[in-house]
């Protein structure tokens, strides 16, 4: 009797060990998220990115860091950190850019290097993303392929073709752990992307890029006239929309001017 006692113990023991709904979800590798202030820009017409509004505008330029177990994850580059020179600004085609606060000095507060970062996972190809690309050389590119291909009229290439990349087709997990996701968006531009993060106890936070600049544009599912494709900018709304009730996701809309005072800002973070 004893030795059967023995034997119902150490099966009940083995079938709690493999009944999947026992096990402990994988934990997030995302450690923490700084955000970065990488510019702002001053609209000459609201109109070309918000239809029904016109007259002047102005957008935020933000940009996010996440320490994953893996290594450091840099989402855009924002404005590039040279306007911070010029004291006029950048005319830009849309109106001008301003600079105050470097990214490279933002970084260098909280400790990184622009060497430790290992990816650079861009959204889109725009002036107002990819402007501190060349401080990261040694990193990699994470993009998506259409974005990468696509022709720029000047002919020169989009990205630095010396520098190793990720070309996504489609939707990615990152570190293949389910806490970094792209998340194909293109309208924009033909390969936008969006960014869906599970921090452990922020939660699940996407960041739109510029499938969405406003909060106004979402909320009245309004895209700008003047994107590479109006048909799929909509689309790709709609498909945040069911990420981000799928993941049970906040938006985070990195040109909406409001979200500046919601946020804290490097040297604070998010976990
Ligand atoms: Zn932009």
């Amino acid at each position: 009797m004893k030795a059967m006692d023995c034997l119902a113990g150490a099966l009940i023991a083995l079938t709690a060990s493999i009944t999947p709904g026992l096990a402990q979800a994988p934990k997030s590798g995302i450690e923490r998220m700084y955000v970065l202030y990488c510019g702002d820009i001053a609209l000459t017409d609201m109109g070309r990115f918000s239809p029904g509004y016109s007259g002047p505008g102005a957008l935020s330029s933000t940009c996010y860091l996440f320490k994953h177990t893996q290594g450091w994850l840099l989402w855009d580059t924002g404005l590039g950190d040279a306007i911070a020179s010029m004291p006029e600004g950048q005319k830009s085609n849309a109106g001008v850019w301003h600079v105050k606060k470097t990214l490279a000095s933002q970084l260098a507060e909280i400790g990184v290097k622009p060497s430790d970062i290992r990816y650079l996972a861009l959204s889109h190809s725009h002036g107002d993303h990819v402007g501190n690309v060349n401080l990261f050389p040694q990193a990699t590119l994470v993009v998506q392929k259409a974005e990468y291909d696509w022709p720029d009229p000047s002919g020169t290439p989009r990205f630095p073709k010396d520098m190793k990349a990720t070309k996504a087709e489609g939707d990615h997990d990152l570190f293949g752990d389910g806490s970094v996701l792209l998340i194909s968006t293109p309208g924009h531009s033909p390969g936008h992307q969006c960014l869906l993060v599970k921090l452990p106890k922020t939660g699940a936070l996407m960041f739109s890029g510029d499938a969405v600049h406003t909060q106004a544009n979402w909320d009245n599912k309004r895209t700008p006239i003047q994107n590479f494709n109006p048909a799929q900018s909509a689309a790709a709304l709609d498909r945040m929309a069911a990420v981000l009730k799928e993941h049970n996701a906040q938006l985070w809309i990195g040109h909406e001017p409001t979200e500046v005072a919601k946020h804290k800002y490097a040297p604070a973070y998010y976990e």
